[in-house]
C-alpha cells in the first residue's frame, strides 16, 4: 500500500522531501574511526539509525539506506549488510525506505572490464534483496555513466515494479563525471527504462545545480529530483568543509522546485538543519 502511494505521489509531483548527507554525518562521530560506513550498519546500528532519524525528524518523508558502495562485488557479504541497512532506516520512523545503490566502482568496458552483463547481475542481486527486505523504493544515485544507469533500470524493473528514482552527478560543464552525458541523455534513459523520477544529486552547490534542472525539465515529463551537496567542498584544512549554511541552502531550493524539482533533499555536506530549513 505504501508503494503505490509513493508511485502516486511521485506521479503527482508532489513535493518530497528526502533526508540529507549520511556519509559526512557519520565521519562526525569518533566511533567511524576505522570502520567502513556500510560497515558501521552492522558494528554500529545505533548511529546509523540516528542519522536517519536526525533527518526524519527535520522532516524527510523519504530516506535512503547507508549502502552506497554495496554490492556483491565489493562486499561478500552485501545481502547482511543490506538486510541491517534496511532495519536501520526502519528504526529511524521514516514514512518511505529507499534502497541506496550507488555506482558499481569499476568503469564499464570499453573504458574499463566490467561488462554490461556483470553490471546487470550486481544491479540484479541488489534490487533482489531490496525487494526481500521491503524495501518502497529504489534509488540509483551520483550516476557517472548512462550505461550503468539503464542496466540498474533493467535489473531492478525484472524484479520489481517498486519506484525507481535515477539521479546522475554532473561535473562543472554539465555532463556526468565518467561519459559527459547531459542530462537530455539520462532522462531518455530514465524514460525508456522504467525511472519514476530522474535528476541530479552531490555534483555541487544548490546555486549551480539551476541549469541541470532547467535542462531536465524541458527533456522530460519525469518527476525531477534535486539532492545537492551543501556547496563545493572547501579541501584548504586537509578534509572537505562545506560552506552552504541550512538558510541559504533552503532559499536556493525553492528556485529548484520553481524549475521543476519536486523531489529534493541534500546530499554530501548537508546536515538536518538543512532538511528542517527545506520543509520551513
Ligand atoms: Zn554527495
Amino acid at each position: 500500500m505504501t508503494q503505490n502511494s509513493l508511485k502516486e505521489r511521485l506521479a503527482a509531483k508532489e513535493i518530497l522531501l528526502m533526508d540529507g548527507a549520511m556519509g559526512s554525518e557519520l565521519m562526525k562521530h569518533p566511533e567511524y574511526t576505522g570502520n567502513h560506513p556500510s560497515e558501521l550498519n552492522i558494528t554500529y546500528p545505533g548511529i546509523v539509525t540516528m542519522v536517519h532519524k536526525s533527518y526524519v525528524d527535520a522532516g524527510a518523508e523519504l530516506v535512503i539506506t547507508n549502502t552506497f558502495d554495496v554490492n556483491p562485488r565489493k562486499y561478500e557479504n552485501y545481502a547482511k549488510i543490506i538486510s541491517a541497512a534496511v532495519k536501520n532506516a526502519r528504526d529511524s520512523g521514516a514514512m518511505y525506505v529507499g534502497l541506496d545503490i550507488g555506482p558499481i566502482g569499476e568503469l564499464l568496458h570499453p573504458m574499463g572490464l566490467l561488462t554490461v552483463s556483470d553490471a546487470f547481475s550486481c544491479f540484479k542481486a541488489l534490487a533482489l534483496e531490496g525487494v526481500k527486505n521491503a524495501v518502497d523504493f529504489f534509488m540509483v544515485e551520483t550516476v557517472t555513466d548512462e550505461n550503468e544507469a539503464r542496466e540498474a533500470l533493467r535489473a531492478i524493473r525484472e524484479v520489481s515494479d517498486l519506484p525507481v528514482i535515477l539521479s546522475g552527478a554532473f561535473n562543472k560543464r554539465g555532463g556526468l563525471f565518467v561519459t559527459g552525458c547531459k542530462p537530455e541523455g539520462l532522462a531518455k534513459i530514465a524514460d525508456e527504462f522504467g525511472a519514476d523520477a530522474v535528476g541530479a544529486n552531490c555534483s555541487y552547490g544548490p546555486d549551480l545545480m539551476l541549469p541541470l534542472i532547467e535542462s531536465f525539465a524541458s527533456a522530460t515529463s519525469l518527476p525531477i529530483v534535486a539532492k545537492p551537496n551543501a556547496g563545493l567542498p572547501d579541501m584548504s584544512s586537509g578534509k572537505a568543509v562545506y560552506n552552504v549554511g541550512a538558510s541559504e541552502f533552503a532559499g536556493y531550493m525553492e528556485k529548484l522546485v520553481e524549475a521543476g524539482a519536486s523531489v529534493i533533499g541534500g546530499c554530501c555536506g548537508t546536515t538536518a538543519e538543512h532538511i528542517a530549513a527545506i520543509r520551513r
